[in-house]
């Protein structure tokens, strides 16, 4: 059977609409299911798979894509023109702008027509580079208006003052130039088995359907896959197709800790020494298991070494070239390192989340991190061990929503490690072999003196950690007082004391007074005493559970 250009056109497009009818039933399916309570979330991931082609395809993809971006600019234009067509959904924009560019017989002469930019150009290509478009156009013209608005209450507050300050903002540009991927919609694209695709390409002269082989991973089964897309990394040419997953949305964090059977596993995320402690503990304080994740002493000793080289070729090269990566294959590796470390650290963080079936992620916000003096590769080091931090606990954060639902928190990280996971009195932190007073940061080892709570300081941490989360259910203005209110409910001097020597007297006759006087000075004696005040009940309870270890 063999059609008119015209003609499959209109059954391509007759195609497209039976999937978009199946489209909007299971919307519906989805609603309704909603309405029951069942509500649904979403997991978006990316397969990147390599590319094996003959070397003269990589100028086709490279013509295909500058195709693409051509048409995502020219409708970027035409909806420039058009700014109405903003103001329409998604579906009514498609419409909107194919009437105004695309010929059909019921349309036979659009206003811009996009043949005049290139003919036959296949509907699904279209389309993608319009939705394209309108994402950049939302985008652009969203900004816009918020300049505007800003614009607008600037001069109206300098109007009212009686001043003319000019508004020095500048506004937002449209994209000067376009290089987005293109996306393969359905149609142009067949034939996906896990080794190969065939792709409908622009090779420059002529649309012309190529077989390209895959590499690396397989597809998974079960999930809705999305349009595959041609993505240039470094002179190679990748696969990238966005898979989705639907599960039943968890619960929110709050309802969630109100539960009973909820565990949660909180992540104390260090520099050097164990890169992650993990500890799973229920609701009601009870610790179920700890792991420590990754050698940071060993990771950090590797990239100092290539710091190190890196700065020693630098002081024998003299001068360095503008614009140009020296030592380009060290900081590669020093990059590789970094990222694989991460991945791993991560993925080994939400295994043993899973495996204890913890529903939700709590890590600590990241302080700043505070310039160290040294040499040129410790402070290198010590900045790529924070950086790293924060990376763990971005891929941590959506490898454990993709696991199937694992919600990610983040607590207030102040004196974390200072407070004892037991009594929350203050630590005294030592290394193995040294007198068990003061507290050195960083040393292994914490002791309480009130509760006479030994472990490890990392585990101790990680512990406050998840008992910060816990809090929130327990009083909501303890995590982070505002100042306001904390001056408000600071009670008259003397009090605090009062209240942390009855706490003293409930937790046992073990401790000796002389003691507690060295940690816990009149300030941090008042300080606890206050959040006392907040939860007097679930303290109470804190202290008679038993101690799990
Ligand atoms: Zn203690």
């Amino acid at each position: 059977m063999s059609f008119s250009p015209s003609k499959r056109e209109y059954y391509i497009e007759r195609m497209f609409d039976n999937f978009k009818s199946v489209w909007y039933s299971l919307r519906e399916i989805h609603s309704i299911l909603r309405e029951e309570g069942l509500k649904l979330a979403k997991a978006t991931k990316t397969i990147r798979q390599a590319l094996h082609y003959p070397p003269q395809y990589a100028a086709y993809f490279a013509a295909n894509q500058v195709l693409f971006n051509l048409v995502v600019a020219f409708y970027f234009e035409v909806i420039q023109a058009h700014e109405g067509i903003l103001a329409l959904n998604n579906k009514g924009a498609l419409t909107a702008l194919e009437k105004l560019t695309h010929t059909t017989e019921s349309n036979p002469n659009p206003i811009m027509p996009l043949t005049d930019l290139a003919p036959d150009i296949p509907a699904m290509f279209r389309r993608a580079a319009i939705n394209a478009a309108l994402g950049s156009a939302r985008s652009f013209f969203s900004s816009l208006k918020k300049w505007r608005a800003r614009k607008e209450k600037h001069e109206a507050k300098q109007t009212k003052k009686g001043k003319s300050r000019p508004f020095r903002v500048r506004p937002p540009v449209p994209p000067r130039s376009w290089n987005k991927a293109a996306p393969f919609y359905a149609s142009l694209w067949r034939e996906r088995c896990t080794r190969s695709i065939m792709l409908k390409v622009w090779t420059g002269s002529c649309w012309s359907w190529l077989k390209i082989h895959t590499l690396g991973r397989d597809l998974p089964d079960g999930d809705l896959m999305g349009s595959p897309q041609l993505v240039r990394k470094g002179d190679r040419w990748w696969l990238h197709t966005p898979i989705e997953k639907t599960f039943e949305a968890p619960a929110k964090v709050i309802e969630q800790l109100t539960a009973a059977d909820t565990r949660i596993c909180a992540v104390d995320l260090n520099l050097d020494h164990h890169l992650a402690v993990c500890s799973v503990q229920a609701v009601d304080g009870t610790i179920l298991a700890t792991s420590f994740i990754g050698n940071g002493t060993a990771v950090s000793g590797c990239r100092k070494k290539l710091l190190g080289r890196i700065a020693r070729n630098r002081s024998q090269t003299g001068i360095i070239a503008e614009n140009e990566q020296d030592n380009a294959d060290l900081w590669a590796k020093i990059r590789h390192v970094d990222e694989q470390i991460a991945h791993l650290v991560s993925s080994r963080i939400v295994q043993f989340a899973t495996k204890h079936g913890a529903s939700i992620l709590v890590f600590e916000h990241l302080g700043n991190l505070r310039p160290e003096q040294g040499k040129y590769s410790h402070r290198g080091n010590t900045k790529r061990a924070y950086w790293m931090k924060g990376r763990i606990f971005r891929y941590a954060k959506y490898k454990a929503w993709n696991v199937g639902g694992i919600i990610t928190a983040r607590v207030n990280p102040r004196n974390t490690s200072r407070e004892c996971h037991h009594c929350h009195g203050l630590v005294v932190r030592y290394n193995q072999g040294q007198p068990q007073e003061g507290y050195t940061p960083g040393a292994a080892l914490c002791f309480c003196p009130q509760c006479q709570m030994r472990d490890h300081a990392d585990r101790n941490a990680s512990l406050r950690v998840g008992q910060r989360l816990i809090e929130r259910t327990q009083a909501p203005l303890k995590e982070k007082p505002h100042a306001l209110v904390r001056r408000a409910k600071r009670e008259p001097k003397g009090s605090g004391v009062g209240i942390s020597q009855d706490a003293k007297r409930q937790m046992g006759p073990s401790i000796p007074a002389a003691r507690r006087g060295d940690h816990a000075n009149g300030h941090g004696t008042a300080q606890r005493g206050r959040r006392r005040m907040g939860a007097p009940l679930s303290d109470i309870a804190s202290q008679l559970r038993i101690h799990f270890e």
